[in-house]
């Protein structure tokens, strides 16, 4: 029987690890401007810190979790999404000591056992930032504005901006309260999980997909209309501070996220080019996750994007990269010629292939269009004898006479560059 990869964890090919790298450099270079720095923690946890940030009652740790125990009988699980390991580390290793505020992000795979589908696999990658020590709004905003220069900056219009406020301990229950009478009039209309969810978790039944629950839930209580004064006068704040640096946004007061962690501000990058996988990145406060996994009192914000879904936004854009120079034979007694050259070349950054099977000119100019090659000389005995070749530019044929030197020729590749 044929190997093949797990159900759910996928390849990513040559073709496509250019834009890859493009969204990866991207992000850091937007991220590293801000001030972030990246920290890299492990895959593989303890199952109990996941259960205690992300929460019991969430899709997540009901039922997304890769959990195992291993030969310790210790039950570990590999990391369904990365807050919860960095804000882990960040009070394992006392990072806050130094300066409770603290600018992280991460990037790497995340695993949930979930059914595959375009825009959604059970290893994915996300790329996520996370502020730790300020209350400030102006946090929340840097956030925002710095998911929104990614995207502007990668060259997409889709995703826009949502936000919400989920409201704080204070004024949570309130309206949970509110919308649990809410769901309790129609509970006949809703699927089974949301029966479930309205007991133990009522705001995620505002996030159901089910029409029959789109419909019921239409006319829910808002959350915005049971915010306490101080989670209020924050959410003002931050608007008013996405309006200072005029970043775009709407205000869906229907987004709930699917960790109980979130306070105050949650936030959702949304595109209508992936049908279901509708967030390409998502996040928000968490106020009193530190605390809760044993830190001091300290608060942060942080977001998540998804690059599976990112790359697939960028769609079949070519990121990868093509040689500079392709050096031809006409026969086996210009190779060495021919391979010093291409080491002197290599080694001065200029990118060189030739031919390692002793081909045919025909096939040899054949590979160099395949490999898209911006330029090629032809060594034969003539050019060895006169040390001067034929310099060629692929696209259209326009040629200039060059010394068979590493330096002539790198003169000529940067020449032409210009
Ligand atoms: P969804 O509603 O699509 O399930 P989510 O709310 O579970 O998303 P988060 O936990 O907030 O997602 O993760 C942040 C981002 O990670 C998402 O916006 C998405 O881009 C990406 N993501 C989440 N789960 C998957 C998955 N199974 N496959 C690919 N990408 C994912
Ligand atoms: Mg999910």
């Amino acid at each position: 029987m044929a190997l093949t990869a797990v159900k759910g964890f996928n390849d990513i090919l040559p073709d496509e690890s250019g834009r890859w790298q493009h969204i990866e450099q991207m992000a850091r270079r937007v991220f590293e401007l801000n001030g972030f720095a990246e920290i890299r923690v492990p895959v593989l946890e303890k199952t109990e810190l996941f259960s205690r940030s992300i929460g019991d009652a969430t899709d997540i740790v009901e039922k997304e979790m890769y959990t195992f125990t291993d030969k310790g009988e210790n039950s570990v699980t590999l990391r369904p999404e990365g807050t919860a390991g960095v804000m882990r580390a960040f009070i394992e290793h006392k990072l806050y000591a130094a300066d409770p505020v603290a600018k992280l992000y991460y990037l790497g795979p995340m695993f949930r056992y979930e059914r595959p589908q375009k825009g959604r696999y059970r290893q994915f990658h996300q790329i996520g930032a996370e502020i730790t020590g300020v209350h400030d709004p102006l946090a929340d905003a840097q956030v925002l504005n710095m998911l929104t220069a990614f995207f502007r900056e990668i060259g997409l219009t889709e995703p826009t901006l949502q936000i919400n406020s989920l409201g704080c301990p204070e004024c949570r229950p309130a309206y949970r309260t509110a919308l649990r009478n809410f769901l309790d009039e129609r509970m006949a209309l809703l699927c089974d999980d949301c029966k479930r969810r309205s007991a133990t978790n009522p705001l995620r039944t505002l996030d159901c997909k089910v029409p029959g629950c789109v419909e019921a839930t239409a006319g829910a209580p808002s959350v915005l209309d049971h915010l306490c004064s101080s989670c209020d006068d924050h959410f003002s704040s931050v608007r008013r501070y996405l309006d200072l640096s005029a970043t775009p946004y709407s205000i869906n007061a229907r987004m709930v996220r699917g960790l109980d962690y979130y306070t105050r501000t949650t936030f959702e990058m949304v595109t209508g080019l992936l049908g279901a996988q509708s967030a390409v990145a998502a996040g928000g406060r968490y106020d009193g996750l530190i605390s809760q996994l044993g830190g001091p009192a300290i608060p942060g914000i942080g977001f998540a994007m998804g690059l599976e879904r990112v790359a697939l936004l960028l769609g079949s854009q070519n990121f990868s990269s093509c040689p500079d120079l392709f050096i031809a034979t006409m026969g086996v007694g210009e190779r060495d010629v021919a391979f010093r050259l291409m080491d002197g070349l290599l080694k001065s950054g200029i990118r060189v292939e030739m031919d390692y099977e002793g081909k045919s000119l025909k096939s040899q100019m054949r590979r160099a269009d395949k490999l898209k090659s911006r330029y090629s000389v032809v060594i034969g005995e003539n050019e060895v004898a006169s040390g001067r070749a034929t310099f060629k530019r692929m696209a259209d044929g326009a040629q200039a006479d060059t010394a068979l030197t590493v330096a002539e020729i790198r003169a000529c590749v940067m020449k032409s560059e210009q």
